[in-house]
């Protein structure tokens, strides 16, 4: 059984992994799902950092649970990491209470593609809706972006980021428009490697992106949009690939994400027991969970959800 989350800040060797957004393109509102309502957003959190991948409607729940969860109350640098610039990727962005609480003494880098961040300011240039630059005034100690290249390896503070380019288009035949979107490899010195790949179609010729993202990590959120691989279509992914790529790498905890919005729980989970099958390490990710880095075993752990 999981264990509940504990009311204190996070010690300076703890790591935990949450999803807080797991529901592709669209969210389902009312809520009518157990798995997820609300479009991509998980993060990586320490004492003090935490780090964001994608800026969905998720990412509400997550500004909120920062601001009042005993667990965060020490991170003072978010760093929200954003895949490509499809709006579902960052719709949450305006709804995060860090742009909304005076002096909440936060420090805010958004990190994309010169195409991702140059989408997000035009998404919330005026008179479409206010300039983040606007919110952040007397709110957040800083609001700074960071453009990053699909491929570059970096350094932020203990932590270092690679990217690696992922294949994603919307539409499909003559209107099939590609965007220039980046998957993530982080590690947190000392402490574990996780992986993001979404939104992203895997065929043969991305197999070599996906290793090098993935080789020794200990968590990857894979795109997962369909049940299965010849469904695949419009820059998405399957289930049965995530669960090939857990069968192929034991050690890593693949969590399948960015679920259609025409799947129902039930197809979901159905989807996940005829594939997963021989595959324990491979889990749907569940809006609410919350896995903590176990350095004993040098694995995550279902700590809560
Ligand atoms: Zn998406
Ligand atoms: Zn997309």
């Amino acid at each position: 059984m999981p264990k509940k989350l504990t009311a204190r800040p996070l010690r300076d060797d703890e790591v935990h992994f949450d999803v807080w957004g797991c529901r592709g393109s669209r969210n389902l509102l009312p809520r009518r799902s157990s798995i997820g309502n609300h479009t991509s957003c998980y993060s990586v959190t320490t004492a003090t950092d935490a780090f964001v991948f994608d800026a969905g409607r998720g990412l509400a729940a997550f500004g909120h649970a920062l601001m009042t969860e005993p667990r965060f109350s020490t991170v003072r640098r978010v760093h929200v990491l954003i895949t490509h610039a499809h709006m579902d990727h960052w719709e949450g962005l305006k709804d995060a209470d860090w742009f909304w609480r005076r002096g909440n003494g936060l420090e805010v880098r958004l990190y994309g593609t010169a195409e991702a961040i140059g989408g997000i300011r035009a998404g919330y240039a005026h008179p479409l809706y206010v300039p983040l630059d606007l919110l952040a005034m007397g709110t957040v100690a800083r609001l700074e972006y960071v453009t990053i290249s699909a491929e570059e390896k970096r350094t932020i503070g203990s932590f270092s980021l690679r990217t690696s380019p992922l294949n994603h288009y919307s539409g499909s035949g003559d209107n099939r428009r590609f965007l220039d979107t980046a998957g993530f490899r982080l590690a947190v010195r000392k402490g574990p490697t996780v992986a993001y790949l979404s939104d992203h179609e895997p065929h043969a010729g991305t197999a070599e992106t996906e290793r090098k993202l993935i080789t020794g990590a200990h968590l990857a959120v894979y795109d997962s949009h369909f049940p299965d691989i010849k469904q695949q279509m419009h820059g998405h992914g399957s289930q049965e690939h995530a669960s090939n790529v857990a069968r192929a790498h034991p050690g890593v905890l693949v969590l399948a994400g960015h679920h259609a919005p025409s799947l129902s729980d039930q197809d979901i989970r159905a989807t996940w027991r005829r594939h997963g099958k021989g595959a324990p390490n491979f889990q749907l990710a569940i809006e609410g969970r919350t896995y903590a880095f176990d350095r004993a075993r040098g694995a995550f752990s279902l700590l809560a959800g």
